[in-house]
């Protein structure tokens, strides 16, 4: 690759600093950020020169199977040289339908329907839409708010926002303007009989005002990296079956065999009404999420007095996406995926064990690729990058928790690079 045109690094700080919105920052920004100048493998090459960077974040869960893949690569070409993008109204084309097959194929059996949104956060608020007018269509309009867990996150975009955690969370400025939601306190690691108990009777007493449920099943990600036990995942599908009441997951972090299972859902073998899928779905290529629905979910719209779900993004169905999500799912499935998220929890159980001795660490787990320590106070986020930097590993530690997902195809080496990295930014951050 050339390195970048033109500008020097401190010039194109300098010019980010004053015109470029990052993720939660302020305007000009403040924190400076690492100028990358390509990625490779499992490796980050900033701009400036300095030490190529192991890559602990798969770009926010995306970047499954590493970056500047063969397979991915050549999958884009190919499509970029018959059509990168035509509109999805009234066309339709071969990427979108094989990658529907695709999702249909792979995810719980009886999800048969695919909305083919451009970023989680959409395909959440498709997801809640299909919800509400699924009971609209059934002449019960009074079903129209959702129960969730505290510490959950679902997106940044409106309706998302709501039942993302509503005490301390990231959304917290909007509480009271954002619809007001039903919130569950978040499950224990174990399965606890009175936690479930708790589960039930708020849906029996909610029911009446209940479109659905709609949860990260298994682990909370951005929320606060929480485990809990999929056994909750059949507590919910009971209850909401016995009440009236749809049940969502959202799957967007945790799809693509990240806990160890294709889709967490798995683990407890429950089918949701609607699931959301997003991140690793193009191996973190390009911007496409799914939302996937049940043909009860389907056929209720059908029979409403609008009997269309009105949502359809200009960029819905992207060819370029889907061919490369297609190809990212072939490549996943075509290996031994297990295997290799089994081979990354052992090393990250090997190379975590040394967290739990450090001053200031509450707790450490690991699931699938999935490693995160815990501090007992808000980590300091540009000392503990830095450590992880210094180690020559890319992470981004937030609230309490310095964290690792990496890409499927990290080595051991870097894995228990990633490892020694992640106590770092626990000790120093
Ligand atoms: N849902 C979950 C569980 C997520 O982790 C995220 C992103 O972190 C989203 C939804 C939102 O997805 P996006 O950032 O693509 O809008």
């Amino acid at each position: 690759p050339r390195p970048v045109p033109d500008l020097s690094v401190p010039e194109l700080l300098e010019l980010d600093r004053r015109h470029v919105w990052h993720p939660y920052g302020p305007m000009p920004g403040r924190i400076e950020p690492l100028v990358v100048e390509s990625a490779s493998g499992v490796r980050l090459k900033p701009a400036d020169g300095s030490g190529e960077l192991v890559d602990g974040m798969s770009s926010w869960w995306s970047a499954i199977h590493g970056y500047n893949h063969p397979v991915l690569n050549e999958a884009a070409h190919e499509q970029l040289s018959r059509m990168s993008h035509v509109m999805f109204g009234g066309l339709t084309h071969e990427p979108a339908v094989r990658l529907a097959k695709l999702l249909v194929d792979m995810s719980p059996d009886g999800l048969e329907h695919v909305f083919l949104a451009d970023s989680g956060s959409v395909s959440v608020e498709v997801a809640v839409k299909m919800c509400l007018q699924y009971w609209r269509s059934l002449g019960r309009p009074g079903k129209q708010r959702l129960l969730t867990w505290r510490g959950g996150y679902h997106g940044d975009t409106w309706q998302p926002m709501s039942v993302c955690d509503p005490e301390g969370g990231m959304h917290e400025l909007w509480t009271g303007v954002l619809q007001r939601q039903v919130f569950a306190d978040p499950p224990p690691v174990e399965y606890e009989e009175s936690y479930a108990e708790q589960l039930r009777s708020l849906i029996e007493r909610h029911a009446h005002e209940l479109a659905a449920v709609i949860v990260e099943p298994v682990v909370q990600g951005a929320g606060g990296m929480r485990f809990h036990s999929p056994a909750y995942l059949r507590v919910l599908r009971e209850a909401c079956d016995a009440h009236d009441v749809l049940l969502v997951f959202d799957e967007i972090a945790t799809g693509f065999g990240r806990t160890g299972a294709l889709f967490a859902a798995d683990h407890a073998a429950v089918t949701p009404d609607v699931m959301c899928v997003g991140k690793a779905l193009t191996g973190g290529y390009l911007t496409m999420a799914a939302t996937l629905c049940t043909s009860r979910v389907a056929d209720g719209i059908s029979r409403g007095e609008v009997p269309v779900l009105a949502h359809g993004p200009t960029f819905m169905g992207n060819p370029l996406a889907a061919a490369v999500a297609c190809a990212s799912i072939e490549l996943l499935l075509g290996q031994d995926w297990l295997a290799e998220v089994k081979r990354i929890e052992a090393g990250l159980r090997d190379g975590l064990a040394a967290a739990s001795d450090i001053p200031g660490v509450a707790d450490v787990r690991v699931l699938g690729a999935i490693g995160v320590v815990q501090l007992d106070h808000p980590v300091d986020m540009q000392a503990a990058t830095a450590a992880a930097v210094r180690e020559g590993v890319w992470l981004r530690p937030f609230r309490d928790l310095v964290y690792t997902m990496p890409p499927y195809v990290t080595g051991d080496t870097d894995v228990a690079r990633i490892a020694r990295a992640v106590c770092a930014a626990a000790r120093e951050g």
